[in-house]
């Protein structure tokens, strides 16, 4: 919550300030404090929020305001002049009900559709005039193609978690009902993560959008340890493999940026007497269930994801999350990380960062509002470069052969002593140096 900021200070309509008394909220929660002075000029928005932050809220105020501020003078029935998409009908029922709450001194009409139920109450009560239309994709374009419902006339598009919309494959759905859209008009998404695909969806849908984005609330809970690694790109694969072989975990989850990067690692894992399996969406389906089952029921000591795959996985409450590469959204790696440290049950997370990424490092602590913690790792050496390796990917880099060299040098847990000034000496060292026998 923001203690300065009250809602009327974010400028409301009186009607709106009585609800949200009324709902007992006594100031915007991040999101609303970000969200709604934006709306409420009218522009487009990329929103990283997720249930629980305050979203339904940001976006609803707003958009009551607009409607108040800007009555028409006839309404037409089934011709909505709002139109909030979302994936679930559960989600869709939730949202209108906040929307009939903060709309409850004004005489904003709204209506929610979705699939699953019998279509024909949903055209009665499209025949009479709604403001706010509350939908799932499906059942919305059943209506537009029967021509019981009017999709000209909306003024503000609002996709909610659109994030599972895509993951639940709505994408030409949503497609479809943007053409059926004026193109002037004001778009807002909101998405728990910002993947490739969200980008490229907002990027075809909205205009100069401003982007803001929260934390989810029990984010980077007390619960999960948050370590970093200054590393090489180049030597990341090395040392992931001597931690994971020198501390015994038996069950972790590692992301990696891109599926290739999640197949050499996995390869390289396994090269080095690891079980270990990769999981992204070039696999086949029975490949990716079979990594999955075997790494729920132990077979499987490392599965290596990237974000998008490992979004749809039901595994959760793990003692041990890595991240080989960071993000690019910080948004991300609070999702990530929280896969761990649930439910009560204690967690850890383990970042590898290279100097190319300490911008995103900062990003992520400072959504986070903690430090990493900087560690080092006894008995790993780097192998040697004979120049700096800038490309992440480039064959050959990371020294193969050369952890045993330095296996021997155990114990190799991660250790917790050293600070972080510690750990960005060891960032870059001179050829060679410190190679123990
Ligand atoms: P949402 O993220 O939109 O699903 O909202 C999560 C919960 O937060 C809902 O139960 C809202 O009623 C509540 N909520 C929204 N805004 C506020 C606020 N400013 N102060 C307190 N609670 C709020």
């Amino acid at each position: 919550m923001n203690s300065e900021l009250s809602f009327a200070d974010l400028g409301l309509a009186e009607p709106l300030l009585r609800a949200v008394h009324d709902a007992g909220y006594t100031h915007p929660t991040p999101i609303q404090a970000q969200a709604i002075p934006h709306v409420l000029q009218g522009g487009d928005l990329l929103a990283a929020a997720q249930t629980g932050t305050g979203k339904t809220a940001g976006f609803t105020l707003p958009i009551l305001d607009h409607l108040l501020r800007h009555p028409q003078k006839t309404r037409s029935p089934g011709r909505p002049r709002v139109l909030v998409l979302t994936p679930t009908r559960e989600l869709a029922a939730q949202v209108e009900e906040s929307v009939r709450l903060y709309a409850r001194h004004t005489r904003i009409q709204s209506l929610v559709i979705f699939g699953g139920v019998n279509i024909n109450p949903q055209i009665t009560a499209l025949k009479k005039p709604q403001d706010i239309l509350v939908a799932t994709p499906g059942r919305l374009l059943d209506h537009a193609s029967q021509k019981t419902l009017d999709l000209s006339g909306v003024e503000i598009l609002v996709l909610d978690e659109a994030d599972r919309m895509l993951d639940m494959g709505f994408i030409h759905d949503i497609r479809r009902v943007l053409r059926l859209l004026p193109k002037a008009r004001q778009s807002l998404l909101f998405s728990a993560t910002f993947s490739d695909d969200i980008r490229a969806l907002a990027h075809g849908m909205l205009d100069h959008p401003e982007e803001v984005s929260v934390a989810r609330r029990n984010a980077a809970s007390g619960l999960v340890r948050q370590k970093v690694i200054m590393a090489r790109q180049s030597d990341k694969r090395d040392l992931l493999s001597h931690i994971i072989r020198e501390s015994g975990w038996h069950q972790v989850l590692v992301f990696t940026r891109t599926k290739h990067g999640a197949n050499r690692l996995a390869e390289k894992l396994v090269k080095d007497g690891l079980s270990a399996a990769a999981i992204h969406g070039n696999k086949s389906q029975s490949a990716r269930t079979r990594a999955l089952s075997g790494f729920k029921d132990g077979k499987v000591a490392v599965l290596v994801a990237t974000d998008i795959a490992a979004r749809g996985l039901d595994i959760e409450q793990l003692p041990q999350v890595v991240n080989f590469e960071l993000p690019n959204v910080p948004e991300d790696y609070v999702h990530r990380i929280g896969r761990t440290g649930r439910a009560g049950s204690p967690g850890s997370a383990l970042s590898l960062v290279d100097d190319s990424e300490i911008k995103l490092l900062r990003a992520i602590e400072r959504l986070t509002r903690q430090n990493l913690e900087p560690i080092t790792i006894e008995g790993w050496v780097p192998p040697a470069h004979p120049e700096p390796a800038q490309d992440a990917e480039r064959p050959g880099a990371g020294g193969r052969g050369r952890v045993h060299s330095t296996r021997s040098a155990s114990p190799a847990t991660p250790t917790d002593r050293a600070g972080r000034a510690h750990a960005a000496r060891r960032r870059r060292p001179a050829p060679m140096a410190g190679r123990r026998p």
